[in-house]
């Protein structure tokens, strides 16, 4: 017995300073997690998380001090950018109450959640499901994974991202709505995590469009950076 045909190449992640390869499971991404965002999106006030999913091979890779480049997607005119930390996952578990929720995490990195805005809006409308405004082909640049065992946890620290030289996002991981911790806990309630899951945590304020050749850079303080260039 084999393959029908060759079996898809596993996606994975660099692992920062490093010739190790964090393989990847799945792709978790938390909505509206920053009040400012939840605002300028029109909403308020805290409500429990909730979760939407990625492809795994979503993935775009972008190594530190290296521009990666992201193909700008189709049916859209509308693409913007969500600036993330990034939680990845290290260990199997289900309802992990928050507590120990760190026990989880082997480390962290800086992501970009890539929407198509006018594909979400409208799906939104409809009250159909998400994916072709969120789960599109390359719509997960991340940067190299750093070991929870070197950045500690990451409860705050800036994030920050700027487009063509230009501030476009910038808050700090302190104002999650629920933080790492806590959104583990919510999030395995619904779902067994797995080694080789990412948690796209939620994006600050400031999300807007990017264009063919902008330039994105953005990271946060004690994880690290990515640089994408769109083409
Ligand atoms: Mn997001």
């Amino acid at each position: 017995m084999g393959y029908v045909f060759a079996a898809p190449a596993q996606p994975v992640v660099p692992v920062f300073n490093s010739t190790d390869l964090y393989p990847v499971h799945r792709i978790y991404c938390v909505g509206r997690n920053y009040e400012e965002h939840a605002k300028e999106m029109g909403f308020t006030g805290r409500e429990p998380p909730f979760f939407f999913a990625k492809p795994a091979d979503a993935v775009l890779i972008a190594p530190e001090g290296k521009a990666a480049e992201l193909p700008y997607p189709g049916e859209t005119s509308n693409l913007h950018h969500e600036t993330e930390l990034v939680v990845a996952i290290g260990k199997r578990g289900r309802n992990i109450p928050a507590a120990d929720a760190s026990r989880y995490i082997w480390g962290y990195a800086v992501g970009l959640d890539m929407t198509r805005r006018d594909l979400q809006g409208e799906m939104k409308k409809q009250g159909r499901p998400w994916e072709v405004g969120k789960g599109f082909d390359h719509s997960a640049p991340i940067g190299p994974i750093k070991p929870i065992a070197r950045t500690g946890e990451i409860n705050s620290g800036r994030i920050w991202l700027n487009v063509n030289g230009a501030k476009r996002q910038e808050s700090d991981v302190g104002k999650l709505i629920w933080n790492v911790n806590e959104t583990i806990e919510h999030l395995s309630k619904y779902f067994e995590l797995a080694p080789g899951d990412l948690i796209f945590t939620g994006t600050p304020e400031g999300v807007a469009a990017v264009q063919r050749g902008d330039l994105m850079q953005g990271g946060v303080d004690g994880v690290g950076s990515l640089t994408v260039r769109v083409v």
